[in-house]
């Protein structure tokens, strides 16, 4: 073969093989990889995954709109490559993204998660680094990603920040527990040990407002704002108790009034559970 004809043959084989693989389908979803994905985080995605599932079933969970998940590689290029194939953006509207973009991202409307993976590196003492297989590394962003889009199949109606935020996260430590990681009262643990080392915590009334901006620009000036949600939604329902979570998102949904949907769900004002959760803080953080 001449040196042109194969060029135009190495062009056409890279136009056709497909940048992305479904590795996983299921009645809720199907996960999707960037092949450059190895086969050992492959494997970590799927323990989410199939802990997600268990999950799904226990509480009875059922999705109108079945999930994409899509798992970037490690790369700005591969994460621009599954926005414009997934959420059909442009190229120019993807190179914009994904400089904010540091985990993952959801879109309720498409039904689409986006993971963007980042391998994990061990430190050496001479300040360089080597790549370790992370068993957690599916758990990062997955669970709670597939809670925002569990919640917005339920219901639409937003909810304050924290009970945006807290059941996804509490849905990562249960996903975690569920896979045999780690148990839900360890990460409460690691939870509380991030809010004892935080320089500064909010008051809970802060994390109860309905403009996320305010969530955000608490999370960019570090403070624990995940952490506190997590261990708001622990107190509120503990770690067996998720279908008070889907009571008041149904609650929401049929149009109830979110402090008669909080009381009716969790069985106490949410003035009174802030005023006892900001007592507990406190007492954590002093
Ligand atoms: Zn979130």
């Amino acid at each position: 073969m001449n040196k042109r004809l194969t060029v135009i043959v190495a062009g056409f084989l890279l136009i056709f093989i497909p940048a992305f693989g479904t590795a996983w389908e299921g009645s809720w979803g199907k996960l999707v990889y960037d092949t450059e994905v190895s086969s050992q985080t492959k494997e970590n995605f799927q323990k989410a995954i199939d802990a997600v599932d268990k999950l799904f079933t226990k509480y009875k969970i059922v999705l109108s709109n079945p999930i994409t998940m899509v798992v970037a590689g490690n790369d700005a290029e591969s994460y621009i490559r599954a926005l414009m194939v997934y959420a059909h953006v442009s190229r120019a509207v993807a190179e914009d993204a994904v400089k904010r973009i540091t985990m993952g991202q959801s879109d309720p409307k498409q039904s689409l998660v986006i993971i963007r993976y980042t391998p994990t590196r061990q430190l050496t003492s001479q300040g360089t680094s080597y790549l370790v297989n992370n068993p957690e590394e599916g758990f990062f962003a997955l669970p709670h990603e597939v809670w925002h889009q569990v919640k917005n199949q339920y219901s639409r109606v937003s909810a304050v920040n924290w009970l945006q935020e807290g059941p996804p996260e509490l849905f990562k430590f249960m996903a975690l527990e569920t896979a045999g990681i780690r148990r839900v009262t360890d990460s409460v643990q690691l939870a509380e040990q991030s809010i004892r080392r935080a320089a500064e915590i909010p008051d809970t009334r802060q994390l109860a407002s309905y403009d996320y901006k305010t969530w955000q620009s608490l999370a960019q000036q570090k403070y624990p704002v995940y952490y506190m949600a997590a261990l708001m939604t622990y107190r509120l329902v503990g770690d067996n108790g998720f279908e008070k979570v889907i009571l008041f998102y149904q609650l929401l949904h049929n149009g109830s009034d979110p402090d008669k949907a909080f009381i009716t769900a969790f069985g106490v004002q949410m003035s009174d559970f802030l005023a006892d959760m900001n007592d507990y803080f406190n007492k954590l953080h002093r």
